[in-house]
């Protein structure tokens, strides 16, 4: 991609996000058990990975869904990362749990539906830990980029823009994943901009040819929902992959990388 802006790496241990190598993101929208996300962890991190996430706070639609095991789950993707190495990320959704969750994650991540909530932009980026930041479901590109501003201005330049759809008149997707807009935004900032293409379509079986689009267009890479058995999965089943389903595209990001 070509652009006269200086590109900023995002460096979590040796890991580069917005560097040479594309990475990838993955893990269940919901962490179920303790169990659940260590053998998750294992598996994923058997096939390959750069980053496991898992939902402990859950901002569901519906208040009757399930809504994360909250801190208890935080715990156990502790547990995971000190039992893998891995690195992790899970979704904040109050500043009052900021200081809690900080010692025990690696990354912070803002979901689309808090993407316009300053106050906690602003106090996750004090932190100054690595955020992904969603696009908001109805954010244009502007606001997407002046929210990562609002972290910016606070001193943290650790952003990952994370584009995972938009809501469009279509409804045999969840959401539009907008890759146009996704490039556009890449060009115009400095820092690193991954898909998700799980919560961008809500389909798994659109989930391959849209990470092949996503390194091809020259983004940084890519996020995904893996469960072993995604159709039992507690949320987000059906954009859920399985491992079989993972493996390959992990192997499809690896060769990626290698030929680069
Ligand atoms: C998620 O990644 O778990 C999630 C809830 O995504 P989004 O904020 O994009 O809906
Ligand atoms: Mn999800």
């Amino acid at each position: 991609m070509s652009t006269n802006i200086e590109k900023k790496v995002v460096n979590i241990g040796d890991l580069q996000i917005g560097g040479d190598k594309k990475i990838i993101i993955a893990g269940p929208c919901s962490i179920e058990s303790r169990d659940h996300i260590i053998d998750e962890a294992v598996e994923l991190k058997k096939i390959g990975v750069d980053i496991l996430r898992g939902g402990a706070f859950k901002p569901r639609t519906s208040p009757y869904d399930f809504q994360g095991l909250g801190f208890e789950a935080v715990n156990y993707l502790k547990e995971a990362k000190d039992k893998t190495g891995l690195i992790i990320a899970t979704e904040v959704l109050s500043e009052s749990d900021v200081d809690k969750m900080k010692d025990l994650i690696d990354i912070f991540q803002i979901g689309s539906r808090n993407m316009y909530n300053y106050a906690l932009l602003k106090k996750v980026a004090r932190t100054g830990k690595p955020i992904i930041l969603k696009r908001g479901f109805s954010a244009t590109l502007n606001e997407w980029e002046m929210a990562g501003k609002y972290i910016e201005l606070e001193g943290n330049s650790n952003i990952i823009f994370c584009e995972r759809g938009i809501r469009t008149f279509e409804r045999e997707t969840r959401n539009t994943l907008d890759l146009a807009g996704a490039y556009l935004l890449k060009k115009k900032t400095s820092y690193p901009v991954i898909v998700d293409p799980s919560h961008g379509t809500g389909r798994r079986d659109l989930i391959e040819p849209l990470v092949r689009a996503s390194l091809a267009m020259g983004l940084d890479g890519i996020m995904v929902e893996v469960h072993k058995c995604p159709d039992n999965a507690k949320s987000d089943a059906k954009q859920t992959i399985d491992y079989e389903t993972y493996k390959k595209i992990s192997e499809y990001v690896g060769k990626f990388n290698e030929n680069r």
